[in-house]
């Protein structure tokens, strides 16, 4: 039986000399991992739709208890992304994001669209990098259950305040009037905590600005094809990029390798 499907490359793995194996995120099957025969040949026709950030469309068929593509037709490479090594970077980082969170059968055509929109922007200086790695984090854990509450302090409910301030350890904001009583139940709450869990604790409440939260209110309410809609300063995306970030890495509970790759290039 053949079926149909269209997906992206999140990865690939040499499996024999001749095969590789292909970690595809597609519409209909979410991910799934595909072999490619002979994909190594210079002559192989499937070769463009296999390599990094392709997106195409493939007809597989089945044998051995894996899926093989028979054929393929590519729709979009994002061939800029390979031209400049901090747009490499954050591709490769987009795609390590989606191939943690996203698990065989699960549909989730949003999350797709997401990614294939941010290599988008970044293949084609749609946006900066910076800006695209922002809305990428902050929209994808939206759209993965872990959109941060920064609609209203989480202790009294107030919209308005003179300061908030972001909690790390349960995405929520507090004003300034509760983030003191909130330091101290938590403080409350442990059996024993020393002064560098204090710290550590107290470092994941950091101060948000009122640009960055509306921001970020903007990103996870804001229409699928509106998500760039928002003009802000470099230093309020710098808050802003630093608080997707944390954000997206504190909930996934690990950091993604191709992250430490960004941040050092997009440094020079
Ligand atoms: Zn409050």
């Amino acid at each position: 039986m053949l079926i149909g499907i269209k997906g992206l490359v999140l990865k690939t793995i040499q499996r024999t000399d001749s095969d590789r194996l292909i970690v595809l995120f597609t519409v209909e099957r979410g991910k799934i991992t595909v072999c490619a025969k002979g994909s190594r040949s210079s002559k192989s026709k499937i070769l463009p739709c296999i390599e990094p950030f392709a997106y195409s469309e493939f007809v597989l068929y089945e044998k051995d208890g894996f899926f093989w593509i028979k054929e393929a037709m590519l729709i979009e490479n994002f061939y800029a992304i390979r031209e400049d090594v901090v747009k490499l970077a954050l591709a490769s980082y987009i795609c390590e994001v989606l191939d943690i969170t996203v698990y065989e059968n699960m549909q989730e055509l949003e999350l797709l669209r997401l990614g294939l929109n941010s290599l988008y922007a970044t293949a084609t200086d749609l946006r900066p990098p910076k800006t695209v790695k922002a809305v990428f984090e902050m929209r994808a854990s939206m759209l993965l259950g872990f959109a941060p509450n920064v609609e209203t302090c989480s202790v009294c409910h107030r919209g308005k305040a003179r300061e908030f301030f972001f909690a790390l350890h349960d995405g929520e904001i507090v004003c300034s009037s509760c983030r003191e009583r909130s330091l101290k139940e938590y403080m409350n709450s442990r059996t024993s905590v020393n002064a560098e869990e204090e710290i550590r604790f107290a470092s994941q409440i950091f101060r948000i600005e009122e640009d960055v939260r509306l921001a970020i209110l903007y990103i996870i309410g804001c229409p699928a094809d509106k998500i760039y809609g928002f003009t802000m300063d470099e230093n309020e995306l710098n808050s802003l990029a630093k608080l997707c970030e944390e954000h997206l890495t504190y909930r996934l509970e690990k950091k993604p390798k191709t992250l430490d790759f960004y941040n050092e290039v997009s440094a020079l």
